[in-house]
């Protein structure tokens, strides 16, 4: 297997919106980074696996200071955390980003595939030795923070159940939602360690309620609002058929 030229591939969405996604990585563990230009400030929405540096090939920062944040503490989603000073997640998951255990990562999941990548990273690369480097959270999260960019606003929505730290960065003024793995438009994974059905369903409820023009999500495709419900309403009948009383 060779070494890959080019790593990421990134995509305009408009309204300073950037979609980079490696590649070469397995569809499992491929996440959606966003980049986000701000005018003070720019958003990095997740990072990535860190297999190959990204912040040299960020698009157009042009000397903003860039704010990442996590959307949850899963190997695909901060990799490449620890190449930021500006680090941000949420709180439940702080300790988690001081070591990344793989316990909280998941990147025992990554490794076990059967081709995490289908060119490799850089030279020599194994997949025994992945694993995500600490980066401790420079601001710890909550539930009505809010990351202000100069034009634009997101606040912090808590949106626990894939994991306990799950979050959502909502522009109220734009309708626009980054949902990480809260919902996205694919199998919804709400059966890991620490995953809890019970928390996932109450996000359903809440997502259910929030107006949106556009998600952004952790992967696969951007979706509208009636997306939105259709996949919430899914969720929900899923859990039901399955018995589950707390939906
Ligand atoms: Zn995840
Ligand atoms: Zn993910």
């Amino acid at each position: 297997m060779g070494v890959a030229k080019q790593w990421f591939e990134g995509r305009s969405l408009g309204h300073g919106v950037t979609l980079i996604r490696e590649t070469h990585v397995h569809p499992f563990a491929r996440c959606n980074i966003w980049h986000v230009r701000g005018r003070d400030r720019d958003l990095l929405v997740d990072s990535g696996t860190g297999l190959v540096a990204l912040a040299p090939l960020l698009p157009g920062t042009q000397g903003r200071p860039v704010v990442v944040v996590g959307t949850h503490v899963h190997f695909d989603h901060v990799g490449g955390h620890h190449e930021f000073s500006d680090r941000r997640g949420h709180v439940l998951e702080a300790a988690a980003y001081d070591s990344m255990p793989d316990a909280a990562t998941v990147a025992h999941l990554f490794r076990e595939l059967d081709e995490p990548v289908d060119m490799l990273p850089s030279a020599g690369w194994r997949r025994s030795s992945y694993s995500v480097r600490p980066a401790p959270l420079s601001v710890r999260l909550e539930e009505g923070d809010r990351v202000d960019l100069g034009d634009r606003v997101f606040s912090v929505l808590h949106l626990p159940g894939h994991s306990p730290g799950s979050i959502g960065l909502y522009d109220e003024r734009d309708g626009m939602l980054f949902s990480g793995d809260a919902v996205y438009d694919g199998e919804l994974i709400d059966d890991l360690g620490h995953s809890s059905v019970e928390s996932y369903a109450a996000t359903m409820q809440r997502l259910a309620r929030l107006p949106v023009r556009v998600v952004h999500a952790g992967h696969h495709d951007s979706f509208d609002e009636s997306r939105l419900r259709r996949l919430v309403d899914q969720y929900l009948m899923g859990r039901r058929r399955a018995g589950c009383p707390l939906a």
